[in-house]
């Protein structure tokens, strides 16, 4: 618990904005709240939150579009997306946009606590990250969440350079999906494990960082024992 945290819930249905802001409070946070896609944008991009609660289904301007938009601003914003339950369109959508995790509808209050814990705890990783991880399609600089590549500069989100630091640091072997859960996004035992959210974002990073996506050469899967990079070192 952490009184100086502050959310920001963008949900259009009262009774389920009313209640998630009353959970949060309940549980030390600073919560403010939009009803609208519109203003919910216009709050988050003030950069003054901690972690977006983003809801799919907004007036005036979807949860994907907002988070499309914070993320051409802010690459470093925390941002949940409350999606359909096994709706796998949203959930990818949403993680595609850049959003650091999902949580699906209708959700355990104690499952969306620890899932916000986890994302605000954020990684350990980030003391020991080099500043610079070369890669033969690309060289990333860490700190400035860019990378250089044939075709000029890529933009990381913060999740995606800790996913990538983590795997720098141990490039020597294979990383589990749950390795990943537990150590860059602070999952505890507790949580219900959600391989979704590692392999969508493996996908994406893949599409920045490889030659050919498809046929990965960089970020590699050693089946049966999760991601390898290979920094040809
Ligand atoms: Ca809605």
């Amino acid at each position: 618990m952490d009184n100086n945290m502050k959310i920001l819930v963008v949900e259009d249905e009262t009774a389920i904005r009313e209640g998630l802001c009353d959970v949060l409070v309940y549980h030390g946070y600073q919560v403010d709240s939009a009803a609208a896609g519109p203003e919910g944008y216009q709050k988050a991009a003030s950069g003054q939150f901690d972690l977006v609660l983003l809801d799919v289904m907004l007036p005036g301007m979807d949860g994907y579009a907002i988070c499309e938009k914070l993320r051409q601003d802010d690459r470093e914003q925390a941002i949940i997306m409350l999606t359909a339950r096994d709706s796998d369109a949203d959930i990818i959508q949403g993680l595609r946009m850049g959003a650091d995790d999902y949580v699906s509808k209708p959700f355990s209050v104690q499952q969306l606590v620890l899932r916000i814990e986890a994302v605000l705890r954020r990684s350990r990783v980030g003391q020991a990250q080099a500043r610079t991880i070369t890669l033969p399609a690309i060289t990333i600089d860490t700190e400035n969440l860019a990378g250089q590549g044939a075709d000029g500069e890529v933009p990381f989100t913060r999740r995606e350079i800790e996913v990538l630091s983590y795997l720098a640091q141990h490039s020597d072997r294979p990383v589990s999906r749950e390795e990943l859960l537990t150590k860059v996004w602070g999952y505890g035992r507790n949580l219900e494990i959600e391989t979704r959210t590692v392999d969508i974002h493996i996908a994406k990073i893949r599409r920045k960082i490889e030659a050919d996506p498809a046929n990965p050469q960089s970020l590699v899967t050693v089946r049966g024992a999760g991601y390898r990079l290979d920094t040809g070192l």
